[in-house]
Protein backbone atom coordinates (compact mmCIF):
# COMPACT_ATOMS: atom_id res chain seq x y z
CA UNK A 1 0.00 0.00 0.00
CA UNK A 2 1.15 2.91 -0.98
CA UNK A 3 -0.13 5.81 0.91
CA UNK A 4 1.15 9.38 -0.96
CA UNK A 5 0.96 13.07 0.93
CA UNK A 6 -0.49 15.98 -0.16
CA UNK A 7 -2.38 14.95 -3.38
CA UNK A 8 -4.17 17.42 -5.54
CA UNK A 9 -7.72 15.97 -5.77
CA UNK A 10 -8.98 17.68 -8.78
CA UNK A 11 -8.17 15.24 -11.38
CA UNK A 12 -10.11 12.69 -9.44
CA UNK A 13 -13.75 14.65 -9.32
CA UNK A 14 -15.54 14.97 -12.37
CA UNK A 15 -16.08 18.77 -11.46
CA UNK A 16 -12.00 18.86 -11.93
CA UNK A 17 -11.88 21.07 -8.68
CA UNK A 18 -10.70 20.03 -5.33
CA UNK A 19 -7.21 21.27 -3.49
CA UNK A 20 -4.97 18.70 -2.02
CA UNK A 21 -5.84 15.63 0.30
CA UNK A 22 -3.45 15.57 3.33
CA UNK A 23 -3.30 11.47 2.62
CA UNK A 24 -4.23 9.35 -0.65
CA UNK A 25 -4.18 6.14 -1.06
CA UNK A 26 -5.44 3.63 -3.75
CA UNK A 27 -6.82 0.20 -2.38
CA UNK A 28 -7.40 -3.31 -4.40
CA UNK A 29 -8.42 -5.42 -2.37
CA UNK A 30 -10.17 -5.48 1.01
CA UNK A 31 -7.15 -6.12 3.73
CA UNK A 32 -5.76 -3.20 2.17
CA UNK A 33 -9.29 -1.34 3.12
CA UNK A 34 -8.54 -1.99 6.35
CA UNK A 35 -4.96 -1.22 6.70
CA UNK A 36 -5.88 1.88 5.22
CA UNK A 37 -8.45 2.58 7.71
CA UNK A 38 -6.13 1.54 10.69
CA UNK A 39 -3.85 4.02 9.13
CA UNK A 40 -6.24 6.91 9.86
CA UNK A 41 -7.70 5.91 13.00
CA UNK A 42 -4.48 5.46 14.17
CA UNK A 43 -3.47 8.97 13.89
CA UNK A 44 -7.40 10.35 14.66
CA UNK A 45 -7.51 11.17 10.94
CA UNK A 46 -10.88 11.89 8.94
CA UNK A 47 -11.70 9.48 6.29
CA UNK A 48 -12.86 10.15 3.03
CA UNK A 49 -13.85 7.32 0.55
CA UNK A 50 -13.69 7.95 -3.35
CA UNK A 51 -14.85 6.28 -5.92
CA UNK A 52 -14.99 8.26 -9.09
CA UNK A 53 -15.64 11.32 -7.81
CA UNK A 54 -18.93 12.15 -10.21
CA UNK A 55 -20.92 13.30 -7.21
CA UNK A 56 -18.83 15.10 -5.05
CA UNK A 57 -17.65 18.85 -4.82
CA UNK A 58 -14.50 19.16 -3.00
CA UNK A 59 -13.30 22.55 -1.73
CA UNK A 60 -10.45 24.41 -2.90
CA UNK A 61 -8.55 24.03 0.47
CA UNK A 62 -8.67 19.71 0.08
CA UNK A 63 -9.23 17.91 2.64
CA UNK A 64 -7.25 17.39 6.19
CA UNK A 65 -7.66 13.43 6.20
CA UNK A 66 -6.95 10.29 4.33
CA UNK A 67 -8.83 9.64 0.89
CA UNK A 68 -9.28 6.44 0.03
CA UNK A 69 -9.79 5.56 -3.35
CA UNK A 70 -11.66 2.49 -4.16
CA UNK A 71 -10.33 0.16 -6.40
CA UNK A 72 -11.06 -3.35 -5.19
CA UNK A 73 -12.47 -5.02 -8.74
CA UNK A 74 -13.47 -8.35 -9.87
CA UNK A 75 -17.05 -9.41 -11.26
CA UNK A 76 -18.53 -12.82 -10.18
CA UNK A 77 -21.54 -14.47 -11.47
CA UNK A 78 -23.68 -17.19 -9.33
CA UNK A 79 -26.34 -18.74 -11.72
CA UNK A 80 -30.42 -19.02 -10.58
CA UNK A 81 -33.30 -19.93 -11.98
CA UNK A 82 -34.22 -17.36 -14.17
CA UNK A 83 -31.77 -14.91 -12.74
CA UNK A 84 -28.14 -14.50 -12.01
CA UNK A 85 -26.66 -13.16 -9.00
CA UNK A 86 -23.43 -10.88 -9.80
CA UNK A 87 -21.14 -9.52 -7.34
CA UNK A 88 -18.65 -6.87 -8.46
CA UNK A 89 -16.32 -4.98 -6.35
CA UNK A 90 -16.81 -1.96 -5.30
CA UNK A 91 -14.27 -0.18 -7.37
CA UNK A 92 -15.49 -1.56 -10.91
CA UNK A 93 -16.68 1.28 -13.45
CA UNK A 94 -20.60 1.91 -13.50
CA UNK A 95 -21.17 2.25 -16.81
CA UNK A 96 -18.78 -0.65 -17.90
CA UNK A 97 -20.11 -2.97 -15.55
CA UNK A 98 -24.15 -2.12 -17.45
CA UNK A 99 -22.42 -2.63 -20.79
CA UNK A 100 -21.09 -5.89 -20.21
CA UNK A 101 -24.53 -6.61 -18.46
CA UNK A 102 -26.23 -5.87 -21.17
CA UNK A 103 -24.10 -7.53 -23.14
CA UNK A 104 -24.90 -11.20 -21.35
CA UNK A 105 -28.57 -10.61 -21.51
CA UNK A 106 -28.89 -9.87 -17.92
CA UNK A 107 -32.23 -7.22 -17.57
CA UNK A 108 -32.09 -4.78 -14.51
CA UNK A 109 -30.02 -2.09 -15.04
CA UNK A 110 -29.93 -1.11 -18.52
CA UNK A 111 -32.05 1.98 -17.82
CA UNK A 112 -29.10 2.99 -15.51
CA UNK A 113 -26.60 3.58 -18.65
CA UNK A 114 -24.57 6.36 -19.07
CA UNK A 115 -23.95 7.10 -15.10
CA UNK A 116 -20.67 7.71 -13.94
CA UNK A 117 -18.82 6.50 -11.15
CA UNK A 118 -18.02 3.23 -9.42
CA UNK A 119 -20.45 -0.24 -8.38
CA UNK A 120 -19.62 0.88 -4.59
CA UNK A 121 -21.02 4.54 -4.74
CA UNK A 122 -24.34 2.66 -6.46
CA UNK A 123 -25.52 2.00 -3.18
CA UNK A 124 -24.71 5.01 -1.41
CA UNK A 125 -27.14 7.44 -3.36
CA UNK A 126 -29.52 4.74 -4.79
CA UNK A 127 -28.78 6.00 -8.06
CA UNK A 128 -31.48 6.22 -10.05
CA UNK A 129 -32.41 7.16 -13.83
CA UNK A 130 -35.66 6.45 -16.55
CA UNK A 131 -37.60 4.79 -13.92
CA UNK A 132 -35.28 2.35 -12.38
CA UNK A 133 -33.37 2.54 -9.29
CA UNK A 134 -30.78 0.66 -7.80
CA UNK A 135 -32.77 -0.49 -5.18
CA UNK A 136 -34.26 -2.66 -7.64
CA UNK A 137 -31.63 -5.00 -8.00
CA UNK A 138 -29.27 -4.68 -5.35
CA UNK A 139 -29.70 -7.85 -3.40
CA UNK A 140 -26.97 -7.14 -0.52
CA UNK A 141 -23.95 -4.66 0.55
CA UNK A 142 -20.69 -6.09 1.49
CA UNK A 143 -18.48 -3.40 3.48
CA UNK A 144 -16.41 -2.87 6.26
CA UNK A 145 -17.91 -1.52 9.78
CA UNK A 146 -15.95 0.66 10.60
CA UNK A 147 -17.14 0.83 14.24
CA UNK A 148 -16.60 -2.63 14.72
CA UNK A 149 -13.77 -3.69 12.36
CA UNK A 150 -16.02 -6.36 10.87
CA UNK A 151 -16.91 -7.39 7.14
CA UNK A 152 -20.25 -7.36 7.30
CA UNK A 153 -23.14 -8.25 5.21
CA UNK A 154 -25.86 -6.07 4.40
CA UNK A 155 -28.79 -7.35 2.85
CA UNK A 156 -31.78 -5.15 0.66
CA UNK A 157 -34.15 -4.59 3.32
CA UNK A 158 -31.34 -2.79 5.95
CA UNK A 159 -30.11 -0.52 3.24
CA UNK A 160 -32.85 1.81 4.33
CA UNK A 161 -33.09 2.63 0.48
CA UNK A 162 -35.10 5.97 -0.60
CA UNK A 163 -34.98 9.10 -3.41
CA UNK A 164 -31.09 8.95 -3.38
CA UNK A 165 -30.79 7.92 0.03
CA UNK A 166 -29.64 5.21 1.85
CA UNK A 167 -27.92 4.12 5.56
CA UNK A 168 -24.78 4.66 4.01
CA UNK A 169 -25.44 8.29 2.91
CA UNK A 170 -27.08 9.03 5.82
CA UNK A 171 -24.45 7.71 8.29
CA UNK A 172 -21.24 8.84 5.83
CA UNK A 173 -18.62 7.55 8.50
CA UNK A 174 -19.41 4.02 9.04
CA UNK A 175 -19.28 1.88 5.97
CA UNK A 176 -16.47 1.40 4.00
CA UNK A 177 -18.01 -0.73 0.91
CA UNK A 178 -16.13 -3.85 -0.87
CA UNK A 179 -19.10 -5.20 -2.85
CA UNK A 180 -22.11 -5.68 -4.19
CA UNK A 181 -24.10 -8.10 -5.56
CA UNK A 182 -27.22 -7.85 -7.74
CA UNK A 183 -29.75 -9.90 -9.17
CA UNK A 184 -30.29 -9.44 -12.39
CA UNK A 185 -32.84 -11.80 -14.81
CA UNK A 186 -31.71 -13.73 -17.58
CA UNK A 187 -34.89 -12.74 -19.34
CA UNK A 188 -37.31 -9.62 -18.75
CA UNK A 189 -39.09 -7.29 -20.29
CA UNK A 190 -38.08 -3.47 -20.81
CA UNK A 191 -39.30 -0.94 -17.94
CA UNK A 192 -40.52 2.03 -20.37
CA UNK A 193 -42.45 3.61 -17.93
CA UNK A 194 -40.02 6.79 -17.96
CA UNK A 195 -42.08 9.33 -21.07
CA UNK A 196 -38.89 9.77 -22.92
CA UNK A 197 -38.31 5.89 -23.83
CA UNK A 198 -41.78 5.17 -23.98
CA UNK A 199 -41.90 7.73 -26.55
CA UNK A 200 -39.10 6.67 -28.33
CA UNK A 201 -40.02 3.00 -28.48
CA UNK A 202 -43.69 3.48 -29.34
CA UNK A 203 -44.40 0.73 -31.69
CA UNK A 204 -41.98 -1.46 -30.33
CA UNK A 205 -42.78 -2.89 -26.42
CA UNK A 206 -40.30 -5.40 -26.40
CA UNK A 207 -37.20 -3.38 -27.55
CA UNK A 208 -33.67 -4.87 -27.01
CA UNK A 209 -31.36 -4.26 -23.70
CA UNK A 210 -29.05 -3.15 -26.49
CA UNK A 211 -31.29 -1.09 -27.93
CA UNK A 212 -32.73 0.45 -24.65
CA UNK A 213 -28.78 0.89 -23.88
CA UNK A 214 -28.10 2.42 -27.03
CA UNK A 215 -31.03 5.03 -26.71
CA UNK A 216 -30.00 6.28 -23.09
CA UNK A 217 -26.69 6.71 -23.96
CA UNK A 218 -27.41 9.05 -27.01
CA UNK A 219 -30.23 10.88 -24.99
CA UNK A 220 -28.21 11.43 -21.84
CA UNK A 221 -25.18 12.53 -24.22
CA UNK A 222 -27.60 15.50 -25.78
CA UNK A 223 -28.65 16.64 -22.61
CA UNK A 224 -25.68 16.48 -19.61
CA UNK A 225 -22.39 17.94 -20.34
CA UNK A 226 -19.19 16.04 -21.51
CA UNK A 227 -17.22 15.47 -17.55
CA UNK A 228 -14.23 15.54 -20.12
CA UNK A 229 -14.03 19.02 -21.41
CA UNK A 230 -16.61 20.77 -18.56
CA UNK A 231 -16.77 19.65 -14.98
CA UNK A 232 -19.73 18.83 -13.33
CA UNK A 233 -21.10 15.99 -11.17
CA UNK A 234 -24.84 15.69 -12.47
CA UNK A 235 -27.91 17.02 -10.91
CA UNK A 236 -26.55 19.07 -7.98
CA UNK A 237 -29.50 19.55 -5.85
CA UNK A 238 -32.26 16.80 -5.23
CA UNK A 239 -36.06 17.89 -6.19
CA UNK A 240 -38.01 19.34 -3.13
CA UNK A 241 -39.84 17.25 -1.14
CA UNK A 242 -42.95 19.67 -0.15
CA UNK A 243 -46.48 18.83 2.05
CA UNK A 244 -49.71 18.67 -0.27
CA UNK A 245 -50.92 21.86 0.59
CA UNK A 246 -47.74 23.71 -0.95
CA UNK A 247 -47.95 21.67 -3.53
CA UNK A 248 -51.69 22.34 -4.43
CA UNK A 249 -50.64 26.09 -4.32
CA UNK A 250 -47.87 25.64 -6.85
CA UNK A 251 -49.80 24.20 -9.14
CA UNK A 252 -52.25 26.98 -8.80
CA UNK A 253 -50.16 29.06 -9.80
CA UNK A 254 -48.33 27.17 -12.57
CA UNK A 255 -50.06 24.62 -13.80
CA UNK A 256 -47.39 22.81 -16.06
CA UNK A 257 -45.27 22.29 -12.59
CA UNK A 258 -44.33 18.50 -13.00
CA UNK A 259 -45.50 17.04 -9.31
CA UNK A 260 -44.81 13.46 -8.46
CA UNK A 261 -46.12 11.33 -5.48
CA UNK A 262 -43.05 10.52 -2.71
CA UNK A 263 -43.40 8.89 0.49
CA UNK A 264 -43.59 11.75 2.44
CA UNK A 265 -45.57 14.72 0.57
CA UNK A 266 -44.99 15.53 -3.26
CA UNK A 267 -42.20 15.80 -4.98
CA UNK A 268 -42.01 18.84 -7.31
CA UNK A 269 -39.51 19.60 -10.20
CA UNK A 270 -36.89 22.24 -8.90
CA UNK A 271 -35.02 22.35 -12.82
CA UNK A 272 -38.88 23.21 -14.00
CA UNK A 273 -39.36 25.97 -11.38
CA UNK A 274 -35.40 27.15 -11.81
CA UNK A 275 -36.39 27.57 -15.38
CA UNK A 276 -39.59 28.80 -15.59
CA UNK A 277 -40.81 30.37 -12.56
CA UNK A 278 -37.16 31.66 -11.77
CA UNK A 279 -35.42 32.24 -15.37
CA UNK A 280 -32.24 30.51 -13.67
CA UNK A 281 -31.42 28.70 -16.70
CA UNK A 282 -27.51 29.42 -17.73
CA UNK A 283 -27.14 31.75 -14.21
CA UNK A 284 -23.49 31.97 -13.48
CA UNK A 285 -20.95 33.00 -11.45
CA UNK A 286 -17.85 33.06 -12.14
CA UNK A 287 -16.73 30.02 -13.96
CA UNK A 288 -19.95 28.19 -12.71
CA UNK A 289 -22.71 28.27 -14.46
CA UNK A 290 -26.18 26.46 -14.32
CA UNK A 291 -26.19 24.41 -17.32
CA UNK A 292 -28.76 25.36 -20.32
CA UNK A 293 -29.79 21.80 -21.60
CA UNK A 294 -30.64 20.93 -17.87
CA UNK A 295 -30.69 23.71 -15.28
CA UNK A 296 -30.65 21.01 -11.93
CA UNK A 297 -27.05 20.45 -13.34
CA UNK A 298 -24.26 23.60 -12.17
CA UNK A 299 -21.32 23.34 -14.50
CA UNK A 300 -17.70 24.45 -14.15
CA UNK A 301 -15.87 25.58 -16.70
CA UNK A 302 -11.51 25.61 -16.45
CA UNK A 303 -11.91 29.16 -14.86
CA UNK A 304 -14.08 27.80 -12.12
CA UNK A 305 -13.28 27.80 -8.07
CA UNK A 306 -14.91 25.35 -6.22
CA UNK A 307 -16.25 28.72 -4.00
CA UNK A 308 -17.47 29.51 -7.52
CA UNK A 309 -20.11 26.55 -7.29
CA UNK A 310 -20.67 27.14 -4.12
CA UNK A 311 -21.69 30.62 -4.12
CA UNK A 312 -24.30 29.74 -7.38
CA UNK A 313 -25.38 26.99 -5.27
CA UNK A 314 -26.25 29.54 -2.42
CA UNK A 315 -28.13 31.95 -4.52
CA UNK A 316 -30.42 29.02 -5.72
CA UNK A 317 -31.00 28.22 -2.70
CA UNK A 318 -31.86 31.89 -0.94
CA UNK A 319 -34.18 32.44 -4.55
CA UNK A 320 -35.96 29.20 -3.89
CA UNK A 321 -36.38 30.38 -0.21
CA UNK A 322 -37.58 33.98 -0.97
CA UNK A 323 -39.78 33.12 -3.32
CA UNK A 324 -41.10 29.80 -2.71
CA UNK A 325 -40.73 29.11 1.15
CA UNK A 326 -38.77 25.80 -0.03
CA UNK A 327 -35.56 24.49 1.51
CA UNK A 328 -33.13 22.52 -1.60
CA UNK A 329 -30.72 20.21 -0.26
CA UNK A 330 -27.88 19.09 -2.34
CA UNK A 331 -27.51 15.83 -4.20
CA UNK A 332 -23.87 16.05 -4.32
CA UNK A 333 -21.82 15.23 -1.61
CA UNK A 334 -19.73 18.46 -0.40
CA UNK A 335 -16.01 18.41 1.48
CA UNK A 336 -15.48 21.92 2.73
C1 LIG B 1 -22.64 13.64 -15.98
C2 LIG B 1 -23.18 12.98 -14.74
C3 LIG B 1 -24.41 12.34 -14.78
C4 LIG B 1 -24.93 11.73 -13.65
N1 LIG B 1 -26.14 11.11 -13.74
C5 LIG B 1 -26.67 10.50 -12.64
C6 LIG B 1 -27.94 9.84 -12.73
O1 LIG B 1 -28.58 9.78 -13.77
N2 LIG B 1 -28.43 9.27 -11.60
C7 LIG B 1 -27.74 9.29 -10.42
O2 LIG B 1 -28.24 8.73 -9.43
N3 LIG B 1 -26.54 9.89 -10.32
C8 LIG B 1 -25.99 10.49 -11.39
N4 LIG B 1 -24.77 11.13 -11.30
C9 LIG B 1 -24.07 11.18 -10.00
C10 LIG B 1 -22.98 10.08 -9.81
O3 LIG B 1 -22.52 9.62 -11.06
C11 LIG B 1 -23.49 8.90 -9.00
O4 LIG B 1 -23.95 9.33 -7.74
C12 LIG B 1 -22.39 7.85 -8.79
O5 LIG B 1 -22.94 6.70 -8.18
C13 LIG B 1 -21.22 8.36 -7.97
O6 LIG B 1 -20.20 7.36 -8.05
P1 LIG B 1 -18.70 7.70 -7.69
O7 LIG B 1 -17.96 6.41 -7.66
O8 LIG B 1 -18.19 8.73 -8.60
O9 LIG B 1 -18.86 8.25 -6.21
P2 LIG B 1 -18.03 9.42 -5.51
O10 LIG B 1 -18.43 10.73 -6.10
O11 LIG B 1 -16.59 9.09 -5.47
O12 LIG B 1 -18.63 9.32 -4.04
C14 LIG B 1 -19.98 9.65 -3.80
C15 LIG B 1 -20.31 9.32 -2.34
O13 LIG B 1 -20.25 7.92 -2.15
C16 LIG B 1 -19.26 7.61 -1.15
N5 LIG B 1 -18.59 6.38 -1.61
C17 LIG B 1 -18.06 6.14 -2.83
N6 LIG B 1 -17.59 4.89 -2.88
C18 LIG B 1 -17.81 4.33 -1.67
C19 LIG B 1 -17.52 3.06 -1.08
N7 LIG B 1 -16.91 2.10 -1.76
N8 LIG B 1 -17.88 2.86 0.21
C20 LIG B 1 -18.51 3.82 0.94
N9 LIG B 1 -18.81 5.04 0.43
C21 LIG B 1 -18.46 5.29 -0.85
C22 LIG B 1 -18.33 8.80 -1.11
O14 LIG B 1 -17.67 8.90 0.13
C23 LIG B 1 -19.32 9.93 -1.36
O15 LIG B 1 -20.01 10.22 -0.17
C24 LIG B 1 -24.21 11.76 -12.43
C25 LIG B 1 -22.97 12.39 -12.37
C26 LIG B 1 -22.45 12.99 -13.53
C27 LIG B 1 -21.11 13.65 -13.47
Amino acid sequence: MNIQENVLLSPYTTFHLGGPARFFVCVQTIDEAREALAFAAKRSLPVLILGGGSNMLIGDRGFPGLVIKMECCGIEYVEGEGNTTVIAGAGEEWDPFVAQMVAKGFWGVENLSGIPGTVGAAPVQNIGAYGVEAKETIMWVEAIDRESGDLVRIPNSDCAFGYRSSTFKSKPDRYCIVRVAFSLRTSGTPNLSYKDLREHFTGDATPSLAAIREFLLATRARKLPDIRHEGCAGSFFLNPCVSQERASMLATRYPQLPQYPAPHGVKVSLAWLLDHALDMRGARIGGARLYEQQPLVLVADTSATANDVLALRDVVAKKMRDMFAIEIESEVKIIL
